[in-house]
């Protein structure tokens, strides 16, 4: 059977904007293409939502079988702008019909200088930067490592508590949670130090206690002089969606100033208008010296990039940074039109309008359920942590129930945090409002019956 045999041949934001069931999810043709799947792909590779994709666009993801589900995951915050934006689809068939690939590093084009140039200018602040792409948020985050111990001589690096940076070896180091990252695929990279960072919610600390906490440990542990970088997510993303308390990226960044040591700020997931700012920081009040980038960058093309000041990113000696595919062509046209559309397409206040909308829902429910226990988060990057109210103790099997009932209602929602027990909402700032507010009626009825 052809999975896609009578599936529209566009995606995009011409696509009816409804949430529709034709079948149970999976439907046949899912599920047949979900047995492939068992039988071809690593059992290591998981998915989280049954269904075989043919299309999607706007706030929605169509399947195989006719069914249509709204999408409050952007692919992992990946499809910002929604899925098949047209200026990136035109963009990357004009630059497919001219050339693939040359390698950068092989032979230059002017995609690639441009989005370098556009990251400097975009990325706070206001300081002399360079930039260098690569494919992967791992990969990005792993360069800006390699940057900042080129340009320090020294090795140590810190991450925190509820970190996730990636899936590589030194990226797994990096990210805190054993299962499923990292469970049974050591031994680490070595020199990487964990630190306890900033989450209002369960610590209860405000964020100079945070950061006198963290700046002790880095002092009396490790050393500021051993220590190349301060790694950490400004808002972080897969640990849970946790905002620090106000102050404490400051005080860390100034720490690190004082000391010669690169703060690194990852925005692979809070970058690009998502978090209703350009970047995360830019709302949290910090200049980082390094910034990694992905998802968002180029509306579903493989692009990351790091991005910092320039005496930092010149550390390298020529031939040090690179890779095959590091700003493929296609990627880069895609990311012009993308960035295009940030800085002009009101994507901000369209991040911020749906994020006002979000907690507010949120919190209604919030208000009559005590199970609730905290609504956080920043524009459309959005997180509702599940508790027992008698405990406070974290709530995973509540959590995953209710993420699961809202996919069998076709609500694309994805959760995440440490514990397992917290729902994040990271809609495509093109999904139209009515259907946010029906994906949330879908979250509210789960909930009623949970
Ligand atoms: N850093 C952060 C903050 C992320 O959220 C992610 C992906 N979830 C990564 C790094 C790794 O990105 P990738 O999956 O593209 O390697």
């Amino acid at each position: 059977m052809s999975i896609v045999a009578d599936a529209p041949v566009h995606g995009g934001p011409g696509i009816p904007q409804t949430r529709r069931l034709v079948t149970e999810l999976s439907g046949p043709r899912s599920r047949a293409l979900l047995d492939r799947k068992a039988a071809a792909v690593s059992a290591g590779v998981g998915h989280t939502v049954p269904v075989a994709v043919t299309a999607a666009g706007g706030g929605v993801i169509l399947d195989a079988d006719g069914n249509s589900l709204i999408d409050l995951g952007s692919g992992i915050a990946v499809t910002t702008l929604g899925n098949s934006h047209p200026a990136v689809v035109e963009a990357v068939q004009a630059q497919a019909a001219r050339f693939t690939h040359t390698c950068f590093m092989v032979s230059p084009y002017e995609s690639y200088v441009a989005v370098a140039e556009s990251l400097n200018r975009l990325t706070p602040g206001d300081h002399a930067k360079k930039s260098a792409l690569f494919n992967s948020g791992a990969e990005a985050v792993e360069n800006a490592v390699k940057i900042a111990r080129k340009h320090t001589g020294r090795s140590a690096v810190v991450a925190f508590d509820h970190a996730y940076h990636g899936r590589t070896n030194l990226t797994m180091a990096l990210t805190a949670k054993s299962m499923p990252y990292k469970s049974g695929f050591g031994p680490f990279a070595p020199d990487i130090y964990r630190v306890s960072g900033s989450y209002p919610f369960r610590d209860g600390l405000t964020g100079a206690q945070a950061a006198a906490q963290a700046i002790t440990t880095m002092e009396k542990q490790i050393g500021a002089d051993n220590l190349a970088a301060v790694l950490i997510e400004p808002i972080q993303g897969e640990g849970g969606f946790i905002v620090p308390a106000d102050g404490f990226l400051p005080l860390v960044a100034d720490w690190c100033r004082d000391h010669g040591v690169v703060f690194i700020a990852d925005e692979v997931q809070s970058g690009f208008a998502r978090t209703g700012a350009m970047f995360a920081c830019d709302l949290l009040g910090v200049v980082p010296d390094l910034v990694t980038t992905a998802k968002g960058i180029a509306g579903g093309m493989p692009l990351a990039a790091v991005t910092g000041r320039a005496d930092i990113m010149d550390a390298s000696h020529t031939g040090g940074l690179g890779g095959t595919y590091g700003g493929n062509p296609l990627a880069c046209a895609a990311a012009l039109a993308a960035l295009d559309a940030y800085e002009h397409d009101d994507l901000l206040e369209r991040a911020r309008h749906l994020g006002d909308l979000l907690q507010t829902r949120l919190r209604d429910l919030q208000a009559h359920d005590p199970r609730l226990g905290d609504v956080r988060g920043a524009g459309a990057m959005v997180a509702a942590e599940f508790v027992d109210p008698a405990t406070g103790d974290p709530d995973p099997a509540l959590t995953s129930a209710v993420a699961k009932a809202c996919v069998a209602a076709g609500v694309v929602v994805l959760t995440c945090g440490t514990y397992g027990n917290v729902i994040r909402f990271l809609p495509p700032l093109s999904i139209p409002d009515d259907l946010l507010h029906e994906g949330l009626d879908v979250l509210a009825d789960a909930l009623s019956r949970h």
